[in-house]
């Protein structure tokens, strides 16, 4: 089998370690030997491995009816619940329809093609073009990867949707004005967007997609002042809001989704990965009541031709469900605050080692950016001994710890305890020794 994001060449030099079991935070190999998920797989398993509520739902509804097609007209009983768990979950952004998928990349494109639809709806045809911000990941498919915010995920696949821009993301640590305070940057990106809102034209603008925390871009957190001034700035010009929530959604920086933390209701959300961890595939399109109201307009032909042969899929949503139920009942987005607090506390340690630029996050997300010198900001990239050998030792110490590029990400999952932060900087600061005494 191919493996995601790697050249083949590397597998074949360093096989895989091969994962047999996992219980709560916990992944076992098949040497039995145990590690600790820093990343909860891929930022997913939220509610961690091995959940009995969840295996008991998912066996209970295999007995029943493993999969029936949501196709033009026929439904099922968990993802009618999973639809109405999420309108009653998202009340506050005024979420009025559910739209399944099989996995955040399909949560996107089905949003980028919605937001399409909704402008042809009312009338609009011409606003069909998309921004997105520098650094930022929405998936894998053509859509997602035509607005991707990093070259290296779209170079290989070029040429890629036409009509989509990017705009500068409040990154402090690097931008191109060197702006290290975070107010000022966000201004400075605020008036960037609006000079590029006018360029393209407003008229010509579907909408602006966006993560609340940049997770593969970096763990990027924008100052409080972006989300606000951003919302605005589109309202103002009519151009609708799609928020990335695919790794924020459902509690990992401290609320129930990252638009709320910011304290801005987006028009669509794009949700996966925490919403049933991980345990079977799953994607959601949540649209408010602005965008569905282009479909409630009599006389209006407005047939979605848009679905996935797993929308709505019996497994999926009974899995939600259940994992949903753990999220509300153990207060995982509480918990996410609340260790997360001390998490990022006890993460700035690491500034003590000289190839540590920066250290940052929100809620159970960071990053570690490593430089080859913390004035020039130079990224020290992959292959590097030093990232080897962090990652070899913290394998060696029985931590699962992930480096993309040049930023350590760390994203745990949301069950998380003080015990367990303790437990990961151990296995960091032995690991970040080993990696400067190379
Ligand atoms: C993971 C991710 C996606 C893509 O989800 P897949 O399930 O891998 O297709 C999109 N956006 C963000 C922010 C993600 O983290």
């Amino acid at each position: 089998m191919y493996h995601p994001m790697i050249d083949p060449k590397v597998v074949q030099a360093y096989p895989p370690l091969i994962v047999d079991r996992a219980d709560g935070v916990y992944i076992f190999d098949i040497d039995g030997k145990r590690y600790l998920d820093t990343v909860a797989s891929l930022w997913n398993v939220n509610v961690g491995h091995n959940r009995r509520e969840v295996i008991d739902a998912i066996k209970t509804q295999l007995d029943k009816l493993a999969y029936y097609s949501t196709f033009q007209n026929t439904s099922n009983p968990p993802a009618i619940e999973l639809s109405m768990r999420l309108m009653d979950m998202f009340k506050p952004e005024k979420m009025s329809k559910a739209f399944f998928s099989s996995g955040g990349s399909d949560a996107i494109e089905t949003a980028l093609k919605l937001a399409r639809q909704y402008w042809k709806l009312v009338g609009q045809p011409n606003r069909h073009q998309f921004i997105s911000l520098k650094w930022g990941y929405h998936g894998v498919h053509f859509g997602g990867a035509s607005i991707n915010g990093n070259p290296m995920f779209r170079n290989a696949y070029e040429p890629l949707l036409p009509g989509c821009h990017l705009t500068e993301t409040p990154y402090t640590y690097r931008n191109p004005w060197n702006e290290s305070n975070p107010e000022k940057l966000s201004k400075l990106c605020l008036n960037e967007l609006s000079d590029l809102i006018q360029k393209i034209g407003a008229g010509n603008i579907a909408a602006l997609v966006a993560e609340p925390v940049q997770g593969a871009g970096g763990v990027i957190v924008p100052d409080a002042s972006y989300w606000p001034g951003m919302r605005k700035l589109l309202d103002e010009h009519g151009i609708l809001l799609i928020s990335d929530e695919i790794v924020t959604g459902f509690g990992r920086i401290g609320a129930l989704c990252g638009a709320r933390a910011w304290g801005v209701a987006p028009d669509i959300m794009a949700m996966a990965k925490g919403i049933n961890s991980g345990y079977v595939p799953l994607g959601a399109t949540l649209v408010n009541e602005r965008v569905a109201s282009a479909w409630e307009q009599p006389n209006v032909p407005a047939a979605m031709m848009h679905g996935y042969t797993y929308s709505g899929h019996a497994l999926a949503c009974a899995s939600a469900n259940a994992n949903l139920d753990i999220v509300t009942r153990e207060d995982l987005p509480g918990n996410a605050h609340h260790v997360g607090t001390y998490f990022q506390e006890s993460l700035q340690q690491l500034m003590k080692f000289s190839h540590v630029g920066e250290v940052r996050g929100k809620g159970l997300m960071a990053a570690v950016e490593l430089v080859t010198d913390r004035v020039t900001k130079e990224m020290l990239l992959p292959p590097s001994p030093y990232i080897q050998t962090l990652v070899g030792t913290a394998r060696r110490e029985c931590g699962m710890i992930r480096v993309q590029g040049n930023r350590l990400i760390l994203s745990p999952p949301l069950v998380f305890t003080h015990a367990h932060v303790d437990e990961t900087l151990r296995i960091l600061n032995i690991a970040f020794s080993a990696a400067e005494n190379i």
